[in-house]
């Protein structure tokens, strides 16, 4: 279904109102929203102070991350009134289908992988995509290498990941190898964590996150009934302007995939190589002078890589 197109007088009217929103009411103020549950909000001001904010109704899902113009409505309490415009939006499927949101305005999502449970890499393809088709900066990261009986990687992460731009940090967080990397991959940026159930998630947020929180998360899980399926999401600040935005819920949640953009744009080895197919429409399947399907004979793209994009492109 095609989009309603706003009328020019509707697009002023949304303009005013947000430029109203934003200078000319001294009790309206912008903030951060530092955690989301039960459908009270927490804003963080720019001065520090927090602020438990009810929400408007017609307002949509608001999520950590997101900015926003809150005001006092009685003395103490707050409503937020208008999301400002989100730079993205990380989302992902329910186990009913449905689409979720999780968090907004991510600049990095840290993909973690195992040695045990094994990387499975074609979830990891998908997370890629998934996070290249979202405009956020995945990070690889492969945990409990001590369980490794040599030093080399028998997944073959490097020799895929690495000559394709994605930093790979490999760690163990029970030997405490690799942590000073980790740390210093999320300076000034916001990051969330993804990976399967096992490979170490929740251990590696404990290591970054300063002690000073691990000690408000006990305290206030204590509090909830049922602390295992309603834990809530809650952004961090990290030392070095970094945040972290821990979804403990959804932590091993499934990529979601955007059937309106390009598959090949989201592999950045095939988007490459694809300015010299012969064809500009080329999907690299079994067209003639195909540049992708060369590179993949020739080796210079990796085949897992060019099967799991197959994949893709027909799911099911
Ligand atoms: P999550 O499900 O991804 O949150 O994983 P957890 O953090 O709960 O970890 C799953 C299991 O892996 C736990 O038993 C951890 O103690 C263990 N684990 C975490 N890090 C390491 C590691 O570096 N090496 C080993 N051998 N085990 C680890
Ligand atoms: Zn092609």
């Amino acid at each position: 279904m095609a989009r309603r197109r706003l009328s020019h007088h509707q697009k002023k009217r949304i303009d005013e109102a947000q430029k109203a929103l934003t200078t000319d009411n001294d009790r309206h103020q912008e903030g951060l929203v530092i955690s989301h549950h039960g459908g009270k909000i927490i804003v963080e001001k720019p001065d520090g102070g927090l602020a438990t904010c009810a929400v408007k109704s017609n307002l949509g899902a608001i999520v950590c991350g997101d900015l926003v113009i809150f005001e006092e409505t009685a003395d103490d309490e707050f409503r937020v009134l208008a999301i400002k415009p989100r730079d993205n939006l990380l989302q992902r499927l329910d186990g009913f289908g449905h689409v979720k949101s999780i968090a907004a305005n991510i600049t990095q999502l840290l993909i973690c992988l195992a040695v045990k449970p094994e990387p499975n890499l074609f979830l990891l393809d998908q997370y890629l995509l998934s996070a290249e088709q979202q405009r956020i900066e995945p990070v690889i990261v492969l945990n409990k290498i001590e369980l490794l009986d040599s030093p080399e990687d028998p997944f073959k992460l490097d020799s895929i990941y690495t000559p394709i731009g994605y930093q790979v940090i490999k760690i163990s967080v029970k030997e405490q190898w690799g942590m000073a990397a980790l740390k210093s991959v999320l300076d000034e940026k916001t990051t969330v964590l993804s990976g399967v159930s096992g490979v170490g998630k929740s251990s590696i947020t404990s290591e970054l996150l300063p002690d000073t929180y691990i000690k408000i998360a006990e305290i206030s899980e204590a509090n909830e009934e049922g602390r295992h399926t309603t834990r809530t999401s809650r952004l961090y600040h990290l030392p070095n302007a970094g945040n972290l935005i821990d979804t403990p819920g959804v932590r091993g949640f499934n990529p979601l995939l955007d059937p309106m953009l390009s598959v090949s744009a989201g592999f950045r080895e095939i988007d490459q190589h694809s300015a010299h197919c012969r064809f500009a429409n080329c999907k690299h399947t079994n067209e003639p002078k195909c540049a992708v399907i060369d590179a993949v004979k020739d080796g210079e793209i990796a085949d897992s890589r060019y099967q799991h994009y197959l994949r893709m492109l027909s799911p099911g």
